[in-house]
């Protein structure tokens, strides 16, 4: 049979929902979209999300670093990919080879770059990136540096196609400063053009710009979390949901019991004292872990969805298992479990894992590892 996996824990990802909520973005922002999809597509898995960003339309793949990039790129022979992040000197000729797209802030690496693609009688397509108020990557928007930026653009092994910034607050209820990062990017676009320079992709929506606040006539929308059906925060989805659109949830963590026993008054649950059955208690044994990036900490506090109740996890999350109390539920070996899915459903949603371990969603998706195998449905 097609798609059965390898394990009986899997992370199921709908391609409905990825597709459905790659046209909600592009519709709301008005512009062609590039799929963020570092970090294994946010835990969506990278090759098969961008598969449907791909299929949707997404004219440009957003990664985080060369590996990722290189990964789709053996896949993915025409997509342009944008690496957002930095990428080491002596990997040049990487780039140049596999036609990849490099984020640049420094005159220095770009003047290397350059000199490289030339003795491969070729050009690097690279992206400026300019600072607005994130304090992270790129230029501030400086005099000096407009012109920093026209020498960077008369680099003959570079070809610079784009130039973006990237909002530091923009999921805020209050956009104020969104709004001047935004401004401080018009500015300096005007400034560069006055100094003869335009680009072909003028970019700055993160989700949370593209979801939430106005595109200024940009070229694309960098859309990551949204895509995978979560928002940046309340205030993101209340905006959307005042034009009557919604983002259909696409990532779901299942699991498999692959033992039930019932367990005897004062016996132990896993390693240490995490949990001591104070009557008989029916265990399942579900086969995932801390290593799958089903953390420790979620023991004794996450619960799953069994047949459409909730069972409470117990005992300390181990490397590989962990264990839920199905109480009253009837129940079997083989049984499926719900740990991570649509909270409208009963289930806890990527919030509910984030609040118990005091991280936010876009970290309770993208920690689940490769280890878990990802279904498409
Ligand atoms: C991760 C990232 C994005 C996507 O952000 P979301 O909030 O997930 O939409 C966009 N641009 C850059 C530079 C990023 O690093």
């Amino acid at each position: 049979m097609p798609n059965l996996p390898t394990r009986a824990s899997f992370v199921e990802v709908s391609t409905a929902a990825l597709a459905h909520n790659f046209s909600l973005i592009q519709e709301v922002c008005e512009m062609p979209l590039m799929a963020v999809v570092k970090a294994n597509a946010y835990g969506a898995g990278a090759l098969g999300a961008s598969r449907v960003f791909i299929e949707q339309g997404a004219i440009y793949l957003g990664v985080a670093t060369l590996d990722e990039a290189l990964e789709l790129r053996q896949e993915f022979k025409e997509i342009p990919i944008l690496i957002l992040g930095f990428t080491p000197d002596h990997m040049a000729k990487t780039l140049v080879e596999q036609r990849i797209t490099q984020t640049i802030f420094s005159h220095k690496q770009a003047e290397h770059f350059s000199n490289v693609a030339l003795s491969l009688n070729q050009k690097l397509k690279v992206h400026i990136k300019v600072d607005t108020g994130m304090s992270r990557l790129g230029f501030l928007p400086t005099k000096e540096n407009a012109h920093e930026v026209v020498k960077i653009a008369k680099l003959k092994g570079l070809e610079v196609e784009g130039i973006f910034t990237h909002h530091s607050n923009a999921d805020a209820l209050f956009k104020n400063y969104a709004l001047g990062q935004a401004r401080r990017f018009m500015d300096f676009l005007d400034e560069l053009k006055n100094l003869g320079l335009e680009f072909k992709y003028r970019h700055m929506a993160n989700s949370a710009c593209a979801l939430s606040m106005d595109n200024y006539g940009l070229d694309l929308a960098r859309a990551g979390l949204a895509l995978y059906g979560l928002h940046p925060s309340i205030y993101t989805q209340d905006a959307l949901n005042q034009k009557g659109l919604e983002l259909q949830h696409a990532i779901t963590l299942k699991a498999q019991i692959v033992s039930l026993k019932t367990i005897e008054a004062g016996q132990l649950v896993g390693y240490g004292e995490g949990y001591y059955c104070l009557e008989p208690t029916r265990v399942g044994v579900l086969p995932l872990g801390y290593g799958d990036g089903w953390s420790k900490i979620l023991g004794n506090k996450a619960w799953g969805l069994l047949h459409g109740q909730k069972v409470p996890v117990i005992g300390g999350v181990c490397m590989d298992q962990c264990f839920v109390d199905v109480g009253g539920v009837p129940t079997q070996e083989g049984d499926e479990v719900i740990l991570l899915g649509d909270p409208k459903s009963g289930t806890m949603g990527a919030g509910d894992v984030a609040k118990i371990l005091g991280i936010i969603n876009y970290e309770a998706i993208t920690m689940l590892t490769r280890r878990l195998p990802r279904v498409y449905v």
